[in-house]
């Protein structure tokens, strides 16, 4: 069946379940979504489960918009009419892409009225379906950036995502039915995730990262025949923002690539940041970058996001659905359902199965699942980390001895993810007195990563989320945090009093970290935590191995006087313990686990132990295998 005939019956399908008086003009495949377009929307509005049942009746994620959107000016001076003025609308934000326009407000439940009345209200007023949140308590730049350069490009994006709709919606023509997937990097290493999942029909790329602290080795093996040329892609999937998992999506542009990118909504924002970012530190060490600012665009004109549960077309024969991770902001087990009912294989990502301060552990039950690819970054026999509550009394007592002896604390973190859980231990150390009440200074990309993270909300556990909107009490607004902005306030920090410094990157390859190392390192007052994974080939590894002068370029060198201290219980992976664990309560239980993302020893040692301790089939694979699942 061709496109329009397939559409022609969705039309005739839907103006039998919706009532008369309706008016369908129009059906149509946007991106994984059909668009209903309708003369009565304020008809829909009142029908409240209309949209649901469609949902389920047609099996299609629906989306109803009205034929005509009145004037966004117009519209938003009857928005602030309806709206009562306590509301503190402090944005609206029209999407002519999705006809919904965002309200954010101070006090979103005000905005929404009792039972839901005033939404009703505004939608009757002007047709834009309302969608209301609250009103970041930091701004983003990198958000309210990527909203305007979308609404600029909403043309060219409206183009695409009928393209897009069209090709995940044709007509499945192979008699044949198999599921391959070949591993192009990240295994039997950490870095460089990359995994080809193909059928008869389709061929989806999950993450594209890029390998930290290699000269060599640092690109997946994007040239292979299976996946070359690019255009063949159907669909790339990222698990998460940090670069080992996406640094190279903008690159598969500039190589021709044409299709669309899925991700949590959080991800497609931290995962911008952090590719600029990337540029500007590898445009520091060579004059050979990958790519331009240019492909992070073309990158956001071809991003979709989804929410954690919302189960999606994304080819003719594969359904995607993001489960939280509890990794960093964003994070996602990418789940694919292949065929009707043929096969379910997940992908972990990076993934934390203990709660933390920020998120909720990683989702374990599926509806179905045949099998899995899990990260073992601390899969070794040996690999357990401290308990958090542990490696927090640690940080306290480090922290709290250096400031005693006149000292500063270095702690090297990722923007994303260690960040804030460190901020948000040392706001409370100070709180309850646990640490002496010091400045504690945010330099690099930290502070609006932190903005990322309150633009967000729902996507952080129950209790933080509590805390911020309930009780009123945003630890990221303390006033302890400072960020430094400019050379001269970091030049101020480094001369001034005892201090706590969290600054990027995590791994010492690069970034204002450096800065601090350079001059702080040689007194023995100071101190360096490390609160994360440290890389083989980075920097901070081989402090960790006990390196104490580092050569930088021809003629500098750092010298390392200061005290060396790791807490390891911040990770935002699982440690052995909890992988076994996560292994242990999987929801059914697959027939197939493949340990990836580890170094050789773990992803096998990982491979084993889940082996003899369930008889599950298991594998260690190397890059460049493939493996047929059925
Ligand atoms: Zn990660
Ligand atoms: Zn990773």
């Amino acid at each position: 069946m061709v496109i329009e005939e397939k559409l022609q019956e969705l039309k005739e399908q839907i103006n039998k379940i919706v009532p008369s008086g309706i008016t369908i003009s129009d059906v149509e495949f946007e991106g994984p979504e059909l668009v209903i377009y309708t003369d009565d929307p304020k008809q829909f509005a009142d029908q409240a489960d209309l949209i649901k049942i469609l949902a389920r009746d047609l099996r299609k994620r629906i989306v109803v918009r009205p034929n005509i959107l009145e004037d966004p000016e117009r519209a938003a001076r009857e928005i602030r009419a309806v709206v009562p003025e306590n509301a503190g609308i402090s944005d609206l934000f029209f999407d002519p892409e999705t006809g919904e326009v965002l309200i954010e407000a101070e006090k979103p439940g005000v905005v929404i009225g009792k039972n839901g009345v005033t939404l009703r209200e505004i939608t009757k007023q002007i047709g834009w379906t309302p969608k209301v949140v609250r009103t970041p308590p930091i701004e983003s730049s990198t958000v309210k950036q990527i909203r305007t350069y979308l609404r600029s490009v909403k043309d060219e994006r409206k183009a695409f995502l009928r393209a897009i709709g069209r090709r995940i919606h044709r007509e499945v023509t192979s008699k044949d039915q198999w599921l391959r997937v070949t591993t192009l990097g990240c295994c039997r290493e950490v870095g460089r995730a990359a995994f080809l999942i193909s059928t008869p029909e389709s061929k989806i790329l999950v993450d594209c990262g890029e390998k930290p602290g290699s000269t060599t080795n640092g690109t997946p093996y994007l040239y292979v025949p299976e996946i070359y040329p690019l255009t063949t892609l159907d669909a790339v999937v990222l698990t998460h923002a940090h670069l080992d998992h996406c640094a190279l999506v903008p690159l598969l542009y500039k190589y021709g690539y044409e299709g669309p990118v899925y991700s949590t909504p959080p991800t497609r924002d931290l995962s911008t940041m952090l590719q600029l970012d990337y540029l500007d530190v590898v445009r520091k060490e060579t004059d050979k970058i990958p790519y331009t600012s240019n492909e992070v665009r073309t990158y956001m004109k071809h991003s979709i996001t989804l929410n954690y549960g919302s189960v999606t077309d994304i080819a003719p024969d594969v359904k995607l659905t993001f489960h939280n991770a509890g990794h960093i902001l964003g994070s996602a087990i990418a789940h694919f359902h292949i065929g009707e009912g043929l096969y379910n294989i997940a992908f972990t990502g990076d993934f934390n199965y203990q709660k933390t301060r920020l998120f909720s552990p990683a989702v374990s039950s599926f509806p179905r699942l045949e099998a899995l690819f899990m990260e073992s970054t601390y899969g070794g026999a040996n690999d357990f980390q401290p308990q958090r509550k542990e490696a927090e009394d640690k940080l306290y007592e480090t922290v709290s001895a250096t400031i005693k002896r006149g000292g500063k604390v270095i702690i090297p973190a990722f923007a994303v993810g260690r960040s804030q859980e460190v901020m948000l231990a040392l706001e409370e150390g100070i709180r309850r007195q646990k640490i002496p009440p010091v400045k504690i200074y945010l330099d690099g990309m930290i502070k609006e990563a932190t903005a990322i993270h309150t633009t967000y909300p729902e996507y952080l556990n129950s209790d933080l989320r509590n805390q911020i909107f309930r009780e009123g009490l945003n630890p990221f607004l303390s006033e302890a945090f400072v960020q430094v902005d400019s050379p001269d306030l970091r030049e101020k920090v480094i001369s001034g009093d005892p201090c706590v410094i969290i600054t990027t990157s995590g791994m010492l390859n690069g970034g204002p970290v450096m800065e601090y190392l350079k001059a702080l390192g040689p007194d023995e007052r100071n101190s360096l935590v490390f609160v994360g994974y440290q890389a083989e080939g980075t920097l901070g590894r081989r402090i960790q191995k006990g390196w104490r002068e580092i050569p930088l370029g021809w003629r500098e060198t750092i010298v390392i006087n200061l005290e060396i201290a790791t807490s390891d219980g911040f990770s935002g992976h699982s440690d052995r313990k909890q992988l076994m664990n996560y292994v242990a309560h999987l929801q059914p239980r697959p027939e197939k686990i493949f340990t990836i993302h580890g170094d050789e020893n773990k992803t096998i040692d990982l491979a084993s132990s889940i082996y003899k301790r369930h008889r599950i089939e298991t594998h260690s694979p190397l890059n460049l295998e493939t493996y047929r699942m059925i």
